[in-house]
């Protein structure tokens, strides 16, 4: 049996540590979060992100754009944001309507307040080791690893999937902390074969059931970063659960892993971005 890694918890104590650190400052961290269109995830997902600022004493604002604004408008409203010294960090909420380039979007948040960490100068920091602002779900997971006590160090990571927002940046915190990592991906000869070598499998691919137990080697550390949706409307990761979790090491449930440290980075990017432009 598998020792589960709960995300919930730990997000939770984060969360409280963050609130201290706050409580701590002579100023009030604030973050806009902007949100274009009608996406009823989208909405799921800033209301969750607003309720968090709250619990932690960061201001959170608010700019709900309709689903035809225009990509200069977006634009404009960024520059104004990236201009305001009272704020400290900007989040589009992804993903944005057709017509709007999400890619223009990004380069155009000032990378001080990128607390997504999407900008493509915070991901250069991100290559080179030094960055200050994480992206958030592979920054979650490695503190989960750390909380439960896995150094990667020395260890065959798999990282399952390629995306700008976790498989990359995860493969290249893992590397920072020496790991011997590989990429796996959609065109990976024998997945199986390459994942049953893993010490530690962070899979982010998005599909229900994706990892099998027989593609996992006894004692594996299993990171489920997956989120789908089941046809009955539950929620669940990519990891095979009932399988895996007899021959894993260490686990994480999904829901309640991985989501809860990635909402919680957040809260740690606003508070890093404060404290770093207000020299606090
Ligand atoms: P994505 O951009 O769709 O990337 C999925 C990756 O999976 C791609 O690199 C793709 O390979 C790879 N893949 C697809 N089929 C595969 C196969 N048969 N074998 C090996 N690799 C395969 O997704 P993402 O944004 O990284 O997110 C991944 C999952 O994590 C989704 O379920 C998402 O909802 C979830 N997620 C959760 C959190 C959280 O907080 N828990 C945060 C972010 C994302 P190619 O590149 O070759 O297409």
């Amino acid at each position: 049996m598998a020792i589960l890694m709960d995300g919930k918890a730990l997000a939770a104590e984060t969360r409280k540590d963050i609130s201290r650190r706050v409580a701590e400052l002579d100023y009030q961290p604030s973050l806009a979060v902007i949100i274009v269109g009608n996406n009823p995830a989208s909405r799921f997902y800033v209301n969750n992100k607003k309720k968090d600022c709250a619990e932690c004493g960061i201001k959170s604002i608010e700019y709900a754009l309709s689903e035809d604004t225009k990509e200069s408008e977006l634009l404009e409203l960024i520059a104004r944001l990236n201009a305001d010294d009272e704020l400290d960090g900007i989040l589009v909420q992804l993903p944005l309507p057709k017509g709007i380039d999400e890619k223009a979007v990004i380069a155009a948040i000032s990378p001080q307040k990128d607390v997504d960490a999407f900008h493509a100068e915070n991901v250069g920091h991100i290559m080179l080791g030094d960055a200050a602002l994480l992206p958030c779900t592979p920054a979650g997971v490695m503190r989960l690893l750390e909380r439960y006590g896995i150094d990667p160090a020395g260890k065959e990571c798999v990282v399952i999937g390629r995306s700008n927002i976790v498989g990359k940046p995860q493969a290249m915190l893992l590397l920072h902390r020496n790991a011997t990592v590989t990429i796996c991906h959609s065109r990976t000869r024998d997945l199986p074969e390459v994942t049953r070598r893993a010490d530690i499998i962070v899979c982010a691919v998005g599909k229900v059931d994706f990892l099998r137990a027989d593609m996992v080697r006894r004692g594996a550390v299993v990171i489920d970063v997956g989120m789908n949706t089941r046809a009955d409307g539950s929620l669940t990761g990519d990891v095979d659960f009932a399988a895996v979790e007899p021959i894993a090491s260490y686990i994480t449930p999904a829901p309640g892993g991985v989501g809860p440290m990635t909402r919680v980075m957040l809260l740690e990017n606003t508070l890093t971005a404060a404290k770093m432009r207000r020299k606090s």
